[in-house]
């Protein structure tokens, strides 16, 4: 969920991508970018690489000299990781090739408003994925406002093997609550 601009972190996700993790999932993580990718970023290049990694955030994309690369987390690979969950993910990597970060005083804003606006539009199952996973893999997970991203704790194959809930329940929590479970800032 941030754009990997550390160099010596870019180089170590370069590494852990040697080791590819298959996908656990019942459907095609690959087959999901491209559908985003066709349907909503028809200017993102057709090439944009995806890893499943043991390192890093949740998720990040990678903008260097080569194709776009987007890293996802080893601990969203699991066989009940919603498809709504990584539709999300892609849409937003993806947004951040188009989307630039925007200087604001002296920081650089990843996720501006603009940013924050357009993923609304595009992506309506955000508020069920972010419910999906904090309901999860929250026990794992740390915000990291400033950086803006969220980090994977070393425990999480502990969370990982714990039975997952799914998204009628999810769904059923939303009605609930008026609880925010997706972000809009970090
Ligand atoms: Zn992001």
């Amino acid at each position: 969920m941030t754009i990997l601009t550390d160099l010596k972190e870019r180089r170590r996700l370069a590494q852990a991508r040697r080791q590819p993790h298959l996908w656990f999932t019942p459907f095609s993580v690959p087959e999901i970018l491209e559908r985003v990718r066709a349907e909503h970023f028809p200017e993102a290049p057709p090439d944009v690489g995806l890893f499943s990694v043991n390192r890093g955030p949740l998720a990040c994309i990678e903008v260097g000299e080569s194709s776009p690369t987007i890293y996802v987390h080893q601990v969203l690979n699991h066989a009940e990781t919603p498809e709504e969950v990584f539709t999300l993910i892609c849409k937003h990597e993806l947004l951040h090739l188009r989307i630039e970060p925007a200087l604001e005083g002296k920081r650089l804003n990843q996720h501006p408003s603009a940013f924050w606006e357009a993923e609304k539009t595009i992506a309506p199952e955000r508020r069920l994925a972010w419910c999906w996973i904090w309901e999860n893999l929250g026990d794992c997970l740390r915000r990291r406002p400033r950086l803006e991203r969220i980090d994977v704790q070393p425990r999480w194959p502990e969370v990982w093997s714990r039975q997952m809930c799914d998204l009628s329940f999810c769904r059923d929590l939303l009605r609930r609550t008026d609880k925010a479970f997706e972000p809009s800032s970090w």
